[in-house]
């Protein structure tokens, strides 16, 4: 018995809708509903299809920021805003020689911590809110990292993104990490609406992964949008085993 092949079926139902998108009239376009069940179910089966394919190219993916302690990825993440990993990876192994642990680093004038983690840019910024996170750790949490969602939170300079990462990483819990190339990639999938706000892509995000998958996903979307769906005008979608299910390719 012939079955039916999922994958080309939605790139001939997608050809299909924008051949009827195409003929609409305009006022019928603006008055669609923003999401409706079938768009939602079709979102979760593009996404399972998604989560399937990343696996395979990226079977190992992981966190690319190196720590061997739950304090040392708060710090990290905040030291990867507008920097690269590779580049926070090499700044923290100096920070952490002269400030070994959190007392230390809780202890630490911000002006010396600012001067160890420059290389990273927003150099101030960055070092004050680590002083005060480890401050917080030391005098609040006894110097562990809270497996607590809101707690994290609470911590300065951790937003949803960081508190994700750690639920997600140190913790095992489930999570949503949306940074830059998952925002990207989720859009031109089609897996959200193309909106660049990080809060609206997680809450869509949500209705639409299985929740045990969403950490490991994130981490290959950073794989796949460095090396393939790439933040230029033009990603390499000629090489992406994403391909034909990809609303932005369709
Ligand atoms: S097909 Fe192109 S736009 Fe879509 S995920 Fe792949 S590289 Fe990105």
């Amino acid at each position: 018995m012939k079955t039916e092949d999922p994958v080309k079926t939605r790139a001939e139902k997608k050809k299909t809708e924008t051949a009827k998108i195409g003929k609409a009239k305009p006022d019928t376009i603006k008055n669609r509903p923003a999401e409706t069940e079938k768009d939602l179910t079709n979102k979760k089966e593009l996404a399972l299809a998604v989560i399937e394919r990343l696996k395979k190219a990226y079977p190992d993916a992981d966190c690319t920021l190196e720590y061997d302690q739950a304090w040392k990825l708060l710090v990290s993440v905040r030291l990867a805003a507008q920097c690269t990993d590779a580049r926070v990876n090499v700044v923290v192994e100096d920070l952490y020689t002269h400030y070994p642990d959190v007392n230390a680093l809780a202890d630490a004038p911000v002006e010396e911590i600012e001067k160890l983690v420059h290389p990273c840019g927003l150099g101030n910024s960055k070092a004050r809110d680590i002083s005060a996170c480890m401050k917080m750790l030391r005098d609040t949490y006894g110097g562990q990292v809270p497996d607590d969602f809101d707690k994290l939170l609470e911590l300065p300079g951790v937003g949803r993104k960081s508190a994700n990462l750690i639920m997600g990483d140190v913790f095992g819990k489930p999570a949503i990490v949306t940074d830059t190339h998952c925002i990207r990639l989720c859009g031109r999938i089609g897996l959200t609406d193309g909106s660049k706000d990080p809060k609206k892509v997680e809450m869509a995000l949500w209705k639409i992964i299985p929740p045990e998958e969403g950490n490991a996903l994130c981490h290959r979307f950073v794989l796949h949008g460095r090396e393939i769906c790439t933040a230029r005008t033009k990603p390499y979608c000629d090489k992406c085993c994403l391909q034909d299910i990809c609303e932005k390719n369709l």
